[in-house]
């Protein structure tokens, strides 16, 4: 094996051992991030017995399997979950890798992209659990995203590593973000206020209170039912909205991809989220009858932002150049 061959297998090799590292890190910010928790003042510790956990049982990945997933005092278990984020983090790191020559591209595109990658997994995860993202993830993403913008920018051509433009970062800035923002904090609301039961009762009661001759104790009576019918509205969440974090995510997404990855991204999201609540929703119609809960988006939108973010670029350029030649041909 030549010396070309050998350097490049060794750059993914340490690129999965890093992301790997990287991967325990992350979860330790997926689970103490949205509680509220400082990332550095507590060691680690075991959930349930409290002891703290000693240094060659916080190997990634190799401490999780050696233990099969059992805590060393008190033999509980240890959530998959560990292994699950640190393998991820470590694949995810080698397939960005995988798409660049470390020798002509250089190092800090790729750098880049993982440290993007890295928000995205926690992002993805805190969602999933919680429904809601961390704001000081959102920025760290955001900054990440300038920073890229800046640097691949400025940056001497041969050492840039990436072809994405300032304009396509701006035009990915609002190219999804734009769409929610309008779908989640004015389509979806005025769905909502000709849909909803508690909505209609509660503009049927003011209009009442507004036209009405009424007594005192009828009055108060129905001003009772006002609140709650709003109480109820204030407490649901909507099925399908997007929320402030979303448009952030796709924000910061659409300024580090660019304009045709975020696009692809948001759609996948849209096909992997409507799959996936099609799946719920015959699950519980068919065996347990439970009903189907609001989910998180964010989840379908950080994997679509990561899946396309490999190969979103070029399966939009297929798409638009398809859509081009056939307009063309009649
Ligand atoms: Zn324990």
């Amino acid at each position: 094996m030549d010396f070309v061959t050998l350097s490049t297998i060794g750059i993914r090799v340490m690129a999965f051992l890093f992301g790997a590292v990287i991967g325990s890190f992350l979860n330790v910010c997926i689970y103490r991030l949205p509680a509220g928790e400082s990332l550095t003042k507590k060691n680690s510790h075991c959930m349930t017995c409290g002891t703290p956990i000693k240094w060659y049982d916080l190997i990634p990945i190799i401490s999780w399997l050696v233990l099969r997933g059992k805590c060393r005092a008190c033999g509980s278990k240890i959530s998959g979950r560990y292994i699950l984020v640190e393998s991820l983090t470590g694949i995810m790191f080698v397939l960005t890798f995988l798409q660049f020559d470390v020798i002509t591209d250089g190092l800090i595109y790729p750098a880049l992209l993982c440290l993007f990658i890295a928000g995205l997994i926690v992002i993805g995860f805190e969602d999933y659990d919680t429904q809601e993202m961390t704001v000081g993830v959102l920025i760290y993403l955001g900054i990440v995203a300038i920073a890229t913008r800046l640097l691949t920018h400025f940056l001497p051509t041969h050492i840039r590593g990436c072809d994405i433009t300032f304009t396509d970062g701006l035009i990915g800035l609002f190219a999804v973000s734009v769409p929610f923002l309008i779908i989640g904090f004015v389509i979806t609301p005025l769905v909502y206020s000709f849909i909803d039961e508690d909505r209609k009762s509660a503009r049927k009661i003011r209009k009442r209170l507004r036209t009405q001759d009424l007594d005192k104790t009828e009055e108060r009576k129905l001003e009772k039912a006002l609140e709650k019918h709003l109480e109820a509205v204030k407490e649901q969440k909507p099925v399908f909205g997007f929320g402030m974090g979303d448009v952030i995510l796709m924000a910061a997404g659409g300024l580090m991809y660019g304009w045709k990855t975020v696009v692809f991204a948001a759609f996948a999201a849209v096909i992997l989220g409507g799959i996936c609540a099609i799946v719920l929703k015959y699950r519980a119609s068919h065996s347990y009858g439970k009903d189907v809960k609001a989910f998180a988006f964010g989840p379908f939108l950080t994997i679509g932002l990561a899946l396309s973010s490999f190969f979103g670029t070029q399966l939009m350029d297929m798409y638009i150049n398809y859509v081009y030649t056939s307009t063309h041909l009649i």
